[in-house]
Formats: structure tokens, C-alpha cells, sequence
């Protein structure tokens, strides 16, 4: 029988998740009623769902570690890495600036939050309503947040230098191993030739490994997918909907901009590659960022497609894709704005130039801050709100109502999130010199 290949099996999986999730959702009992099968169906997706997400994420500790140590420490000089490090900062940094300045000309264009020309009332009432009776879940997140230090911007770069980097990695705080894998990648450098080998060959064996497990999860992504997809689609809340579709639909837009418009033309005049060819390569690693919502979930698969089907050498990728999974997140930057903008908007508030320079600053240095998990911009709206000096409880309110519609952006954004990792890496390779990118658009 022919092979059906990944990004088509998981494509045809979300199709049917849309599916079965609009039946459960009307066959699901309204408020009061006994649960029924289509409950059950949901909980059995839910914990299918569950175990590839784990599984996906139970990779990333020691792949993140491999890969950036074998990274830096096979460079052999710190000049190269110098020079690496460079490039991966000033690529990413501009292209999330390039999505912010996106996100901020639709927003202030369209006004989302507006309607003829004044605060939209309903949407304020919503926000309003929520003040009264403040859902605890939200607040328990907006909350949570502050509890663990994260008030504000250098609450999240103080995790860059971990106190216990077995802790670190335990509770996944990505950017804390990562400067610790860099700094041992670049210890790596001055060892002896003879024992620098020792551990290039270990760091390399494991990065294999876990690439090994990497493909064994994926064989199981279909089913992942749909019971990841499924309950979203079942619970997704029609009536909230039809007032933030404006919103909702601009936050589209301008991811779409970014996606369609900016990325690509990165690639074809920087990197001076077919970014229609980019797009087929990296079909399995979209699919499955859209699809988990987590683009740290994601980078196992991200790191095969930019190796395997975009032609990126180890050298590049296994640097520049882990450092983007965790700092560079155009998607979040783009839509934290936008967010940003819109809440301010709703409730009145005109932000004049330097509030709005203020929020393209924050959101700049808060998504590189932000996990690439779901959900994960809120800790960083809710920073920017409070800094451009909204009240607590306007925050929560705010963050209740953004988080009806939530999961479907944030599946669209990690996607971005994404695909702007392995546009940087195939950019960097090309600036590097790599024939193999090359190789890969004329295999194809
Ligand atoms: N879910 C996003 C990611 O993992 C982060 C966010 O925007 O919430 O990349």
C-alpha cells in the first residue's frame, strides 16, 4: 500500500476533527442535562490528545540540550559562533518587529475595537459584565502569573540565568537551558581536540536519538491531532463569536500579512529562495503548530522538515531553530499588540504615540520572553496592559473576554511563530554559504 505522507495525514485528521467536533456540538447536552455519549466521546479525545502533547514535549529537554550544545560546541571557534549568534539575533529581531509594525498599521487602521466611530458597547459591556462577576479561571491565570515573579518585562529575562538548571529544565524554562547550553557548547571549544570529540560524539548520538523518537511520535500525530482538534472545535462558542468577529478577523488579517506577504518576501530577497518551495517543506511542522498551538511542541517536527525536506545543515539548524522556538515569536509579538490596541480601543482609551511605541517595545521583549506553549501571550497582554496603566481589574475583565476566542488565534499564530523559525534558519544558511538549500528546491 502507498505511503500517505505526514502533512497529509495530519491534514486529512483536522478535517475530520472540524467534523465530528460541529456533530458533538450539537449533539452535546445543553446546561442541567445528564452527560451523554458525546461527552464521552470528547474526554477520550481529550486524554488522546493529552499523551501526544506529552510525548511531544517529553523530547524537547534533551533535544534542546543536544542540539544547541553540539551547535556551539562544534563550531570550534567562538568566532563562528559569534558570527552565528549575530545573524539569529538581528534576523529574528527584525522580523518581529516587521510583524509588530504589521499588527499595529491594521489595528490602528480598522479599528477593531470601534464601531461608527465609538467605543464598541457591546464589547465594553462584555468587559464590563466580567468586572462584576470575575470568572475565576482567568483570574486564577492573570494571578498565577504574578505569583511565580512575572510583574513585569525583567521578571521573565531574570529566568535566563537559572539558580538550578536541573530545575530549569524540570519546570521547561527554555530560555534559562538555553544560555546554559550555550555556555557549555562554548566551554566545549576549549577542551582538547581528544576530548572535545568525546563529547561532540556523545551531545551528537543523543541529538540522533531523540530525532529517532521525534519520528516514532509522529507516527501517532494523526490521531494526536484530532484529539487535540476535535474538543476545540465542539466547544468553540458561536454567539461570542458574532461580536469579536471584527477582531478576530483583523488579527487574521494581519497574521495573514506576515505569513503571506513578509516572511515570504524575506526569504525570496534575503535568502534568495522559492518560498512556495518553503511552504511545501515545512507543510508537517505548520500543520502540527496549528494543530498543538505550541511551537515548543512543535520544534522536533520543525527541526525534521528544515533538515530533511528544506535541506538546512545540522550546523544552522540545530542553533538557530531551538533559540527561535523559545525567543523569536513573530505571531505572539504581532498579536500582543493587536490585543493591546483593541482592549484600549473598547474601553475609550486612546493611546497616543508614545503608549503605542511603549506597547511595540513590550511586545518585542515579552514575546522573546513568553513559553511557546498555548495560551502563553496572555502572561504577556497582561503585563503590557497593566504597563500602559490599565487597573487590575480592567485587566482581568479584558483577558476573560480576549480568551473567548483565544484557541483558534492562537493555533494560527503558532503556525506564524513557526514558520518564522525556519524562515530564519533557511535565511542564516543561505548568508552561510549552504549549497544544500539549494540542493533541496532543485531535488524537488
Ligand atoms: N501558543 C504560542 C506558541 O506556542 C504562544 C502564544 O502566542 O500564546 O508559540
Amino acid at each position: 500500500m502507498p505511503k500517505i505522507k505526514a502533512h497529509w495525514q495530519i491534514l486529512i485528521a483536522l478535517i475530520l476533527a472540524a467534523v465530528v467536533g460541529f456533530i458533538l456540538q450539537e449533539t452535546l447536552p445543553g446546561a442541567g442535562e445528564e452527560p451523554n455519549l458525546a461527552n464521552s466521546v470528547l474526554s477520550v479525545c481529550r486524554f488522546v490528545g493529552e499523551l501526544f502533547l506529552s510525548a511531544l514535549k517529553m523530547v524537547i529537554v534533551p533535544l534542546v540540550v543536544a542540539s544547541i550544545v553540539l551547535g556551539v560546541g562544534s563550531l570550534g571557534t567562538m568566532e563562528g559562533f559569534g558570527r552565528l549568534g549575530l545573524k539569529t539575533v538581528s534576523f529574528y529581531a527584525c522580523s518581529s518587529l516587521i510583524a509588530i509594525l504589521i499588527g499595529l498599521t491594521v489595528v490602528n487602521t480598522l479599528k477593531p475595537g470601534l464601531e461608527d466611530g465609538e467605543p464598541n458597547a457591546r464589547i465594553a459591556k462584555m468587559i464590563e459584565d466580567q468586572k462584576g462577576e470575575e470568572d475565576a479561571a482567568t483570574a486564577e491565570k492573570v494571578r498565577g502569573a504574578k505569583e511565580r515573579g512575572l510583574t513585569d518585562v525583567l521578571d521573565i529575562f531574570k529566568r535566563m540565568i537559572p539558580v538550578n538548571v536541573i530545575s530549569a529544565a524540570a519546570q521547561g524554562q527554555m530560555l534559562g537551558l538555553i544560555f546554559f547550553s550555550i555556555l557549555f557548547g562554548a566551554a566545549m571549544t576549549r577542551m582538547t581536540t581528544t576530548d572535545r570529540t568525546v563529547m561532540v560524539d556523545f551531545f551528537s548520538g543523543l541529538n540522533d536519538i531523540m530525532i529517532t523518537i521525534t519520528h516514532w511520535v509522529m507516527w501517532f500525530a494523526p490521531v494526536g491531532v484530532f484529539g487535540l482538534v476535535t474538543p476545540v472545535v465542539a466547544s468553540a462558542g458561536i454567539e461570542v463569536f458574532g461580536t469579536m468577529a471584527k477582531y478576530f478577523l483583523v488579527v487574521l488579517l494581519a497574521l495573514g500579512l506576515h505569513f503571506l506577504v513578509a516572511l515570504p518576501l524575506l526569504l525570496k530577497f534575503v535568502g534568495r529562495v522559492n518560498p512556495f518551495r518553503h511552504y511545501m517543506a515545512m507543510r508537517a511542522a505548520l500543520l502540527t503548530a496549528f494543530s498543538t498551538a505550541s511551537s515548543s511542541a512543535t520544534l522536533p517536527i520543525t527541526m525534521r522538515c528544515v533538515r530533511d525536506e528544506a535541506g538546512v545543515s545540522r550546523r544552522v539548524s540545530s542553533f538557530v531553530l531551538p533559540l527561535g522556538a523559545t525567543v523569536n515569536m513573530d505571531g505572539t509579538a504581532l498579536y500582543e499588540c493587536v490585543a493591546v490596541i483593541f482592549v484600549s480601543q473598547v474601553l475609550g482609551w486612546d493611546l497616543p504615540f508614545t503608549q503605542q511605541f511603549l506597547v511595540v517595545l513590550l511586545a518585542l521583549l515579552t514575546s522573546i520572553g513568553v513559553a511557546g506553549i498555548p495560551s502563553a501571550s496572555l502572561v504577556a497582554i497582561v503585563i503590557i496592559l497593566g504597563s500602559v496603566g490599565f487597573s487590575e481589574a480592567e485587566t482581568v475583565a479584558a483577558m476573560a473576554v480576549l480568551l473567548t476566542v483565544d484557541r483558534f488565534l492562537d493555533m494560527c499564530r503558532t503556525a506564524v511563530n513557526v514558520f518564522s523559525d525556519s524562515c530564519g534558519a533557511v535565511v542564516i544558511a543561505r548568508t552561510e554559504g549552504e549549497e544544500g538549500v539549494l540542493a533541496a528546491r532543485r531535488k524537488e
